[in-house]
């Protein structure tokens, strides 16, 4: 298998190259294609498994430069996997001049704002924060396109299944969800049923 077997842009192309992504891990293989048909998702894979790059790549592939507001917006349970997921999908669309940035707690909101006011095309964000852009009217979900919850097992334990619905219930319905997970507790396998049209299991 090859990046080349998929219908990816020179400019997508040419940053797996850079970062010596040489050929698509299991994981990818897997939901690279299925993701690119806006095929709404529920993956069981650790960490490791190269499972950011399994949407990141999709993602950069779909949205469009031209758009003002956020397309995709991807939930994490910790900052550090927010800044790690930012960094990674910044890398990936790099030549494609995308955009992400990433929301979270104990960075001044302030500073979070003037970001927000900038064009934006990807927002990585932890629950809390999301909420608190959203409430205050700094960040727009209208033209959300791609939702994805990422370790969706660890932001359950962690008590945030409140804030992940609520986040669900203000985005657009015509989205594409994609949900990653560790383990699929009843909780996260309820979560997918409510709110996902017809997923694909993927378990690697
Ligand atoms: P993740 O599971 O997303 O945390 O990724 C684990 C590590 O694998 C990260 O350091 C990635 O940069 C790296 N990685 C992801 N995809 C590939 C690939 N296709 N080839 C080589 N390394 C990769």
């Amino acid at each position: 298998k090859s990046f080349d077997d998929y219908n990816l842009s020179e400019e997508i192309k040419r940053a797996l190259t850079v970062l010596k992504y040489e050929s698509p891990t299991e994981v990818q293989e897997e939901v690279i294609p299925l993701a690119l048909e806006k095929q709404d998702l529920v993956v069981k894979s650790q960490t490791g498994s190269g499972k950011t790059a399994s949407f990141g790549i999709p993602i950069c592939e779909l949205v469009e430069w031209e758009e003002r507001n956020p397309q995709a917006l991807i939930l994490t349970p910790t900052r550090e996997l927010a800044v790690q997921v930012r960094e990674d999908i910044t890398n990936i669309g790099r030549f494609k001049r995308i955009k992400a940035m990433a929301v979270y707690g104990k960075e001044p909101f302030s500073k979070q704002k003037e970001e927000l006011k900038q064009k934006t095309h990807v927002v990585v964000g932890t629950p809390g924060r999301v909420i608190d852009h959203i409430e205050r009217g700094t960040l727009v979900l209208d033209e959300i396109k791609y939702l994805i919850i990422d370790e969706a097992d660890e932001m359950l334990n962690m008590g945030f299944i409140n804030d992940v619905e609520s986040i669900i219930e203000d985005l657009p319905s015509d989205r594409v969800t994609m949900v990653f997970s560790a383990t699929l507790p009843k909780d996260v396998e309820n979560l997918c049923h409510k709110y996902m049209k017809d997923p694909v299991n993927i378990e690697i």
